[in-house]
Parts: C-alpha cells; structure tokens; sequence
C-alpha cells in the first residue's frame, strides 16, 4: 500500500476528472459503495473457487458484533449488492460508474499493490450485445483521448451457465485422462474451476489445454448471435481485437462477453481493464433476475502508461503569492488574500516571517505568476504592489479596491 505524493496526486486527480467526464459522456451516472462489505458477499459473488477468494482478501472478523468483514477486492459485487438493496432498477436499466481503492493480499511487484483504485462501469438491466460494444467502445475512446497507444483487445465469449457444464463435464475427462502432466494448481482447479486450468501459465498444462474440447463448440445459438453481434458492433465503430478462446478472466460471474485490455509496455502486469457480462449475478445475490455487463481498470497501471506516453495534468501553479513585512501588514494581507481567492484566484500566502529578500525567493520557488507585496507604504496608501515573476515587466502600485479586477489584466500579459 503506497503513500500517494503531490506530483502524482494531482495526476490522479487530473485522471479522476478526465474519467468522469467521459463516463458523463455516455450517460453514466457516478456512486459510491462501502469499502467494507460483509466477507459472503465476495465468496457468492466472486466464487469460492478464486483466486481473490482463496488467498487475496483481507477479511477480519469485527469483535464487536463477530462479523466476518472484507475490504473490498472489486465493486461489482457491492454494486450489485447495492442495486439489489435500493431497488435500483425499478424504474429500469441503469448505467453507473464508480471509482475508488480495492485490496487484495498478492505479492507486490511492479503494477500489483495490495492497494489499488480502480474505476469501472456497470450497465444493469441491459441484455443485449450493443451494451457489451458500448463498454468495450467507450474503452477505446478513453484510451485515445488520453494519447495511449498500444492497447489491445482479447476477446472471448464463455456462453451460458448450462453451455458451460456440458463443456465442463467433457473437459474435466479430457482434464483428468492427462493428470500426470497437471500442476499442483491444475489438479486442485480441476474438480473446483476446471475453466481456470485454461489460463494457467504452465507450459505442460499449456499442452494438455490445447488439445482439450473448446467451449466454442458448445455454444448454442443464442449465445453464438450475441458474441457475433458484438463482433459485428465493435468493427463497426473501428475497434480492432483478437478472438482469444483462452480467455476466461478469474471472477466466477461471468457468462457470454468476457475481455481484456492489455498493453505490452507495462510487463508482466499487462492488463488494464478486464470486464463482462454477469447476467446471473443478480440472482447469485438474492435479486430478482436482471442482466448486467460490466468492467474494471486499474488507475496505476494507466498512470504508468500515461507516464511513457500519454497526456500529464496541467500543472496549477499559483496565480500569486502575497508578501507581508512591518507593523499591521499580516491582517492586511491576511484579508487581501481572501478577498482574492473570494474573486477566483489562486494565492499563496507567505508563512513565517523572514526578510523581504527571502520571501521573494518563495515567492519566485512558488511557481506563482505574480508577487502580491505588502509593507507598511502599500498599508498607509490602502494599495498593493505587483510584481510580475516570470517576465521583465515593472512592478506597479494598485489600489487595494481595485486589485481583484486587475489581477485578470496581469495574468493575462504573464
Ligand atoms: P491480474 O491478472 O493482473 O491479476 P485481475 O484479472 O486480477 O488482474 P481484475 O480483477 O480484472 O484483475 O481487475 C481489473 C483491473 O484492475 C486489472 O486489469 C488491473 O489493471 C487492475 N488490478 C487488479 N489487481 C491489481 C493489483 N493488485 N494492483 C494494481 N492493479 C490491479
Ligand atoms: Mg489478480
């Protein structure tokens, strides 16, 4: 877990508002969920048999009332917690987007944390293949507006729930009649999420998995339609991606779109944004059944590709910083100061005494356009000086009533 500095602060904050913009763009709407939410909810939601659920979440039980209570590792689940609890979609679909950290207990590394943000949408009470498109399209369009490139597509479909127990059952024969050359995890994933035995990075596995039956063949044609819908939706609006049959994301909730955006340049930890469809989520949780499509990015992996490449925060600096020296000059610049940022400007002012000259330093240090200098002259003459910091201009004397409307004239010519 990191401390978060000013630099990047900033940058985040820059990201954060670059990202609601966007999401307000495509008519989602912002909220917010605990970051604790009862430890069930992850285990029905996200499946027992995951990694998140099996070794990543940081659950303690609250002495106080013994509860067993998680930190979040993601939101859908508190989403559509949340939607189920206030009835959210009784008035119809919805789309929402939330933003905020996430804990998982995984080895730290480059672009993993134990806290991370994420920020992600989910679309509920839509069925249909246009929304998929919609996430994934809005997706591309973040990516370029942010100047990154390199970001690719993989695309798969994992169809329905009964689709994939009739793959399963033939898969886990093809699975177990190769058991010898199956990794500890493999044989455990075998009998519990014999899907996730698909991604495994083993190479041996890896050989097992390629001759073994493709979910593909399984789909019906229902299922078949909405992946080729989508397909069909995504060229339309010029999104290039590869079909990956490989792809089955680690979260139980999933069924028909699953898919990941991956970049290169990040290493190992090259996913950015993974999402899909969770249409038997709302039931998994106690809700009446409603469909739902959805997906997660991570904020410090984009800041890291933003940092290669991409755009930066516009730096604020200071539109000035306010000098004080002599008898009476603190309350006045005090007050000056107020009536200023009152106006709209951004003023520093100076703490802590010191010299003329030294002040003048932190003054130039600030980043500040323009010095705002107060002795006892400009507190006899009711008036201020400025000084501008950053060109030759001369410094002048104005009138205290007349600084805030000719401050703007100032800037303008700094
Ligand atoms: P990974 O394969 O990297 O473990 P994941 O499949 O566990 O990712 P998701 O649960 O899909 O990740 O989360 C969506 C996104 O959140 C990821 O693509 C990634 O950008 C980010 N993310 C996930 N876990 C972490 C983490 N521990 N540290 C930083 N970012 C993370
Ligand atoms: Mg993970």
């Amino acid at each position: 877990m990191n401390d978060v500095l000013p630099d990047e602060a900033e940058q985040r904050l820059w990201l954060e508002g670059v990202v609601a913009d966007w999401f307000a763009r495509y008519g989602y709407r912002h909220m917010r969920t605990p970051l604790l939410e009862h430890t069930a909810l992850f285990r029905r939601a996200i499946g027992e048999a995951t990694d998140i659920v099996e070794k990543e979440m940081y659950t303690f039980t609250d002495a106080l009332n013994n509860e067993s209570l998680t930190l979040r590792p993601e939101a859908t689940a508190s989403t559509v917690r949340a939607a189920i609890e206030h009835s959210l979609l009784y008035e119809g679909p919805r789309r929402l987007w939330y933003l905020g950290p996430m804990y998982r207990h995984e080895r730290p590394q480059k672009g993993r944390f134990r806290e991370f943000h994420q920020f992600g949408a989910e679309a509920l009470g839509f069925a249909g293949p246009e929304t998929d498109a919609e996430l994934i399209v809005m997706c591309a369009a973040l990516w370029k507006e942010l100047g990154l490139e390199g970001i690719r597509l993989e695309l798969n479909t994992i169809g329905s729930s009964e689709e994939r127990a009739r793959h399963r059952a033939d898969l886990v024969r093809h699975l177990e009649s190769y058991e010898a050359k199956l990794d500890a995890d493999a044989k455990r994933r075998l009998h519990t999420n014999p899907l996730r035995v698909l991604d495994s990075k083993n190479a041996r596995v890896q050989e097992v998995v390629a001759s073994a039956p493709a979910l593909m063949g399984y789909l019906g044609e229902a299922s078949l339609a909405h992946f080729e819908d989508l397909q069909r939706l995504l060229a339309a609006a010029g999104v290039t991606f590869t079909v990956n049959a490989k792809l089955v994301r680690g979260l139980d909730y999933y069924n028909l779109t699953v898919f990941e955006w991956t970049s290169e340049r990040l290493g190992a930890q090259g996913t950015v944004c993974g999402g899909g469809r969770y249409d038997g989520l709302f039931v998994q949780l106690g809700g009446k059944p409603a469909p739902g499509v959805g997906f997660a990015a991570g904020i410090e992996r984009l800041l890291a590709l933003l940092g290669d490449s991409g755009r930066a925060a516009p730096r604020r600096q200071p539109d000035a910083y306010l000098l004080h020296q002599g008898e009476g000059t603190l309350d006045y610049a005090f007050t000056l100061g107020e009536d200023l940022r009152a106006a709209g400007y951004a003023v520093v002012l100076h703490g802590g005494g010191g010299s003329f000259k030294s002040q003048m330093k932190k003054a130039d240090a600030s980043g500040a356009a323009l010095a705002l200098i107060v002795g006892e002259d400009e507190l006899n003459a009711a008036a201020v000086s400025v000084k501008p910091l950053r060109d030759a201009r001369p410094q002048q004397q104005v009138a205290r009533a007349a600084l805030a409307a000719r401050l703007r004239d100032f800037l303008k010519g700094s």
